[in-house]
């Protein structure tokens, strides 16, 4: 897959901006300012195609990329920020909602949470989305790069613990700065496009 062949296709504000076609969706969730948009930018080199937040929140949106006209790349709105007002948190859950609803189109979940902090309460509800669903998913631990190495090991095994994964969920420490494990990123997302056969 030629990840350097993107086109950004659409921000979907509502149900009715989800796509349900055949292609496989390669979803990434996570709270705001956990690095998503920097996870995804550098699995695509590039500098800015999904935004790197100034204002963490502030965009309820879905967006779609197509990579090399096979896979959506789908960034879903980054949750828990707490100065969100009330009704745009009842947004994003009706939103994600719809999203879950039919999740025949999803070929990997990838759920970024940050590998310093035990997983929020929010977290810990988008797991349930995601396991919900019955699809593959991976986790990212991300900002690796910010723990001394005696910390790993013991972080990675609270969030398993909190997140009530079971073994075969893959946690991949994951640094979007240095592009630490990015190759293991991408063969996971490799593997599951190559495996999809639903829709
Ligand atoms: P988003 O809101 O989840 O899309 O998060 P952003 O991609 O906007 O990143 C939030 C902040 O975290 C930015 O200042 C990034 O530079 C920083 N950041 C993202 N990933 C990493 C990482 O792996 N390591 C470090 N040290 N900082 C990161």
């Amino acid at each position: 897959m030629n990840l350097h062949n993107v086109e950004f296709i659409k921000s979907a504000a509502a149900a009715q901006g989800i796509i349900y076609d055949a292609k496989p969706q390669i979803v990434f969730s996570g709270k705001s300012n956990v690095g998503k948009s920097s996870v995804i930018n550098k699995l695509l080199n590039r500098k800015n195609i999904a935004r790197v937040s100034g204002t963490p929140g502030k965009t309820i949106h879905i967006n779609y990329f197509l990579i090399d006209k096979i896979a959506y790349f789908v960034d879903l709105p980054g949750y828990g920020y707490a100065k969100v007002a009330k009704t745009e948190r009842g947004r994003w859950s009706q939103l994600m909602e719809t999203y879950f609803y039919d999740a025949r189109h999803i070929a990997l979940g990838i759920m970024i949470v940050d590998s310093r902090h035990p997983p929020t309460k929010d977290d810990i509800t988008m797991a349930k989305w995601f396991k919900s669903t019955g699809c593959d998913m991976v986790i990212v631990a991300n900002k690796i790069d910010k723990l001394k190495n005696s910390e790993k090991d013991k972080n990675i095994e609270v969030i398993r613990d909190t997140l009530e994964l079971s073994d075969v969920v893959e946690i991949i420490p994951f640094s979007a700065e240095k592009g630490t494990n990015k190759e293991i990123l991408l063969g996971a997302i490799e593997k599951a496009i190559k495996g999809w056969d639903n829709v």
